[in-house]
């Protein structure tokens, strides 16, 4: 049942590059994936199971 995270939480790219990381949520423990432009911009993410929003 675990639910890998392949896809970019904010902006659903593939998390195929070097410097994309996949990270638990801070509140539910979900998956969540950023891949490297996100990281660097810096933007904002939400848990789509908790809706926790964080940057
Ligand atoms: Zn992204
Ligand atoms: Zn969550």
């Amino acid at each position: 049942m675990a639910n890998k995270v392949d896809n970019c939480t904010t902006c659903n790219k593939s998390l195929v590059e070097t410097g994309c990381v996949r990270f638990p949520c801070p509140v539910c423990g979900n998956e969540l994936g950023r891949c490297t432009s996100c990281r660097q911009q810096s933007n904002p993410y939400k848990c789509p199971k908790c809706g926790f929003t964080g940057a």
